[in-house]
């Protein structure tokens, strides 16, 4: 049997950079085990040390997840296309807010003559009319996270007339947002996002309410505030708030909207909406840190955010209207560099901790302790600062540098005479470093060379130590002639 096996972009630097695979077997996992056969160290990233399928990587046969089939053991026939999804998350590191909120007088609303002329498009609109955008000025809407997918999602929402819109962020612009966050401009560098957003929605809006929420979005305060909302969307694109923000969607009883980037590709989807399934249905667990790279790591095409950002505003208003056919049960996959989509089909798992006929879970948990943030092993290895290694640098025997970014960062920005490696390839390349060297790690911030320190003491290198705070530093510290990005 000829079966092929899609490769996500995320997996592709271990197929050498095949998005398709063809393979040979008669069930799905022995068609995986064919590609890890062809690839190996793929292996450690589709299965546990039981062998087993990892939770964060989703597998479907054409449209379906095998685990609504019969998991690996699922027979495939030839021109099957086996695709493998795994848990993506592109977007910035954390989300904020405000709790307190006024909740909007339900009443049956005149549209007055701005508002008729304003919304005529819709207005005209069977699908949408009077009635349609009454419901829209009535609606509310979080909006979590004010970034990249956060931009063309505000916009959209306050021009439709979304009555209510709560935005929740802590963040200031920078320079390196612009080139995708199209709500802010570049008078806005240095400014707190909430406020600049809040300006422009306005100004494009002023008929609508914007309710700026200013303390972090937690386990603490995530109820009271999303549970006043009709729907929350989720623009910040990182597992802990995903989960907390589903979770706590789900324990609210409203519907959130899901969306994902990384580099080129994009996902959504609307979860806990008319009895459909959650994000914990399509992926338990989340992926370990570090294994799943983010923006600031992988890089994003500028309009991608865009386009799935639109997406789920999209989605939104269909939501809030009960028009149309939602992306509920259906994770969307969109490939921007091949402008292709894709859609799978996601059930509700009648096991599900959260939302499942029995949820074990009943109130949010520690989402940064489940996503092990803050848990990586960068405590244990040896680190040595800027300003040392400089010193070390200027000596009669300066230390070996090991880079394990990614090429295109090595491009931006290098240490002279530092080795690329980037730690994805690491453990394949381990023996182009000798063990008699002393030799510094370093990356962007600092964190995946930690990980490389940790895993080349691991592999018995002892004179081994990371650059605390990674090039960032050393070009911020040591010298400012150094690009940063
Ligand atoms: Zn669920």
């Amino acid at each position: 049997m000829s079966v092929e096996v899609m490769v996500p972009t995320a997996l592709r630097g271990f197929t050498e950079g095949r998005a398709s695979v063809a393979t040979e077997g008669g069930t799905v996992g022995e068609v995986l085990k064919d590609l890890t056969k062809k690839y190996s160290s793929l292996a450690t990233h589709l299965f546990d040390k039981e062998g087993r399928v990892r939770s964060f990587v989703g597998i479907f046969l054409n449209e379906d997840d095998i685990r609504q089939l019969q998991k690996e053991a699922t027979p495939v026939k030839d021109g099957d296309v086996v695709l493998i999804i795994p848990a993506i998350a592109g977007g910035s590191p954390g989300a904020v807010a405000f709790p307190s909120l006024s909740k909007l007088k339900r009443t049956e609303r005149e549209l007055t003559h701005a508002q008729m002329t304003r919304y005529s498009r819709h207005l005209i609109l069977p699908e949408v009319g009077l009635s349609g955008q009454r419901k829209l000025l009535d609606s509310s809407v979080l909006l979590v996270g004010a970034g990249g997918l956060g931009a063309p999602l505000a916009l959209y929402l306050a021009a439709a007339g979304v009555g209510k819109i709560g935005l929740v962020d802590f963040d200031v612009v920078d320079a390196s947002n612009l080139q995708r966050q199209v709500i802010y401009g570049t008078e806005d560098i240095g400014k707190a996002k909430i406020d600049r957003a809040e300006a422009r929605l306005k100004s494009l809006n002023p008929d609508i309410e914007i309710v700026k929420h200013n303390v972090r979005l937690d386990s603490s305060n995530a109820l009271s505030i999303i549970g006043s909302y009709d729907v929350v969307v989720d623009g910040t694109d990182n597992f802990p708030t995903r989960y907390l923000v589903n979770d706590a969607a789900i324990l609210s009883k409203i519907p959130s909207v899901y969306g994902s980037i990384f580099r080129f590709e994009g996902q959504a989807s609307v979860f806990g909406y008319r009895g459909g399934p959650c994000y914990r249905c399509v992926y338990p667990e989340p992926p370990p840190p570090g294994l799943v790279p983010s923006c600031a790591e992988g890089g994003v095409l500028g309009v991608l955010p865009g386009i799935v950002g639109s997406l789920q505003a999209l989605e939104t208003i269909k939501v809030l209207l009960g028009r149309g056919e939602t992306l509920s049960g259906r994770l969307l996959l969109f490939d921007a560099m091949g402008l292709k989509f894709r859609e799978l089909k996601v059930k509700r798992n009648k096991d599900c901790p959260v939302c499942g006929d029995q949820p074990t879970q009943r109130g949010l948990i520690d989402y940064q302790a489940f996503c092990g943030v803050g848990t990586a092993p960068t405590v244990t290895v040896n680190e040595v600062d800027p300003e040392e290694l400089h010193q070390e640098l200027e000596s009669a025997s300066p230390p070996v540098l090991l880079d394990v970014r990614e090429p295109m960062e090595f491009e931006i920005v290098k240490l002279p005479g530092a080795k690329l490696i980037p730690l994805m390839k690491l453990p394949e390349r381990v023996n182009e470093l000798s063990t008699a060297d002393n030799i510094v790690v370093y990356c962007h911030g600092g964190s995946r060379s930690a990980t490389a320190t940790q895993f080349l003491l691991d592999m018995g290198f002892q004179k081994v130590r990371n650059l605390r705070g990674g090039i960032d530093a050393y070009a911020q510290r040591v010298d400012p002639e150094l690009p940063t990005y």
